[in-house]
């Protein structure tokens, strides 16, 4: 059957892409008074915004790549987005273990620099240099909140009871935890609230000039229905598609090229039984995290590799599987092997091409681009990472300005998230008002709301007396009140929305519960989002 066409009314942005950095872009333009149209091909955060490691972090390591611009500006950006959404970020101590006998094969600027002026230094990334890039952390971004760095004995530290007993220092720092898709949702959801259409299910096919305008074609993945969008502004935010986009959809001609780094992480049954994250150091110059995770896991990762194709679907080899395992494996004293692994993830970093040799050295930095030669302006985003949406989104509006008449200024430091309006120290209170005006949540429900839904959480539970009132329960604490929630308010259609994006219960329901989940998503959950 043929596609039906229509045409929509002229908005004043239409942004590709619903990662954190198109929607984070909706949120701030929408909020200066801009109408913005934003338009996903699948679900929102479904590409690389729900594959990252899940850090605010200024970045340590960027540090002997001499990012300092990176790291400043990502070191100052933590406290303010742990300020706007207290609820899905929390500060994290990291445990750097430090050994003199190690070795590094490295050729960072830094590596290359002191093998030139202290030959004898080869190889090795002294404690000397640890702790002035410490230093540095701690310094260059005006920190307020997070606690500074300090060194460990490890012979006496409950950090050092799961390492392997030659580690006896370590240093330990600050960053924070972020859950990364719920920040592309609620910053989706945001942008919504203050006017944005957003389209998920949505695929831009073509957008061609037609003089001051862009008439943007699209599908709609569900129905087949075609449609045309016309905006003054396109706003290409496809992450790892960004250059596909313009090879081939966008009608432009630009040079600028992305490079597509994969990076695969495996989650384990809990390793350890405190709190903290651990930063292990490889003698191949990269480094790895191990992470507390969603309470009962540990989360490892990551690696750098090249990936072919944006299309090319990520995953986490066997060998990324052996090599993180391995990895871990020279620093916890058991052994971390395939059998401990219970899923893994992988994402595809869209990095702006600057020519580097290797993956690892590739700059994390992003750059932004407008073409305006030949008619309407495109705005094409490459790289960025979660820590710097917000800034990067500021950098857009910069560039987006001198095209549109907006009087407002940079708004959205210090203004909440949806469910984020309380304290930075306000969330134990938040899980102690919910047990008592709901009591027949335990404390692990309780938390768990609180930490997607912060603040909302009442509305989500509304006038419940007892579990049997939120109607019915998948599974996990995961009721039919909190299911058309997610469908009604943050755009969940599938039970893969549900599980691994606006939650990560698909580590906890069986695949009989995800499969009656799904029924319900395409039975009740269609007809509540009409
Ligand atoms: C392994 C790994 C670990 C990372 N860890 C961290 C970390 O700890 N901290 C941090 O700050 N950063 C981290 N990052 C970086 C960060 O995740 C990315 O920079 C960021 O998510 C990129 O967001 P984006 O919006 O540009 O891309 P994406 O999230 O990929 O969004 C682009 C979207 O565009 C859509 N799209 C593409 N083509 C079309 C089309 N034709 N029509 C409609 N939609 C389309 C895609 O479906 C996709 O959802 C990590 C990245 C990786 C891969």
């Amino acid at each position: 059957m043929p596609a039906i066409q229509t045409s929509e009314p002229v908005s004043d942005l239409f942004v590709i892409g619903g990662g954190i950095n198109g929607c984070g872009i909706a949120r701030d333009a929408s909020g200066r008074g801009l109408s913005v149209v934003l338009a996903e091909m699948d679900d929102l955060a479904q590409a690389t915004s729900s594959s990252s490691t899940k850090l605010f972090h200024g970045g340590l390591r960027y540090l002997e790549y001499f990012e300092f611009r990176l790291v400043r500006e990502a070191l100052i950006e933590r406290e303010t987005l742990l300020r706007a959404m207290p609820h899905i970020s929390w500060p994290m101590r990291f445990v750097l273990p430090y050994h003199p006998s190690m070795r590094f094969e490295s050729d960072t600027p830094t590596s290359k620099l002191l093998g030139t002026v202290m030959p004898w230094m080869k190889g090795r990334r002294p404690a000397w240099l640890i702790r002035l890039g410490l230093f540095m952390y701690d310094n260059l971004g005006g920190r307020k909140i997070l606690p500074g760095t300090r060194t460990v004995d490890l012979r006496a530290d409950p950090a050092g009871v799961p390492l392997n007993a030659e580690f006896e220092t370590a240093y330990e720092y600050s960053d924070c935890w972020v859950e990364d898709s719920r920040l592309v949702v609620l910053n989706a959801r945001d942008a919504e609230a203050r006017g944005a259409k957003i389209m998920t299910r949505t695929r831009v096919l073509h957008a061609a000039r037609e003089g001051d305008l862009w008439a943007v074609e699209v599908e709609d993945r569900e129905t087949g229905a075609r449609r045309t969008h016309r905006a003054k502004m396109l706003v290409n935010a496809g992450g790892p598609w960004v250059g596909k986009l313009l090879k081939g959809a966008i009608d432009v001609e630009t040079r600028e090229g992305v490079r597509l780094v994969r990076g695969s992480h495996i989650v384990t049954k809990r390793l350890y039984d405190h709190d903290k994250c651990y930063f292990f150091q490889g003698t191949d110059g990269r480094i790895i995290f191990a992470i507390p995770y969603e309470t009962d896991f540990t989360l490892i990762g990551t690696t750098d590799a090249d990936h072919p194709d944006p299309s090319t679907p990520a995953e986490c080899t066997p060998e990324e599987q052996e090599y993180l395992c391995r990895f871990a494996s020279r620093y916890f004293e058991r052994d971390v092997t395939r059998e401990d692994i219970v899923w893994t993830y992988s994402g595809v970093r869209p990095l702006y091409d600057d020519g580097a040799s290797s993956a690892t050295a590739a700059t994390r930095d992003y750059t932004l681009k407008v073409h305006a030669e030949g008619g309407a302006p495109v705005l094409n985003v490459f790289g960025g990472k979660i820590t710097t949406y917000r800034r990067l989104a500021e950098s857009a509006m910069e560039k987006i300005a001198p095209y549109f008449e907006t009087e407002r200024e940079r708004w959205t430091a210090g203004v909440p998230l949806p469910g984020g309006d309380f304290p930075v120290d306000g969330v134990e209170a938040l899980i102690e008002g919910l047990e008592t005006a709901y009591p027949f949540l335990d404390r692990r429900w309780a938390r768990r709301l609180v930490r997607a839904y912060g603040t909302e959480a009442r509305a989500i539970l509304g006038t419940a007396k007892t579990a049997q009132d939120l109607g019915r329960d998948f599974g996990a604490t995961l009721t039919e009140a909190e299911v058309a929630w997610l469908v009604e308010k943050e755009y969940a259609r599938s039970a893969d929305d549900v599980l691994w994006r606006r939650s990560k219960l698909g580590l906890r329901l069986t695949e009989d519960q995800a499969a009656a989940l799904e029924d319900w998503m395409q039975g009740e959950g269609a007809a509540r989002h009409g």
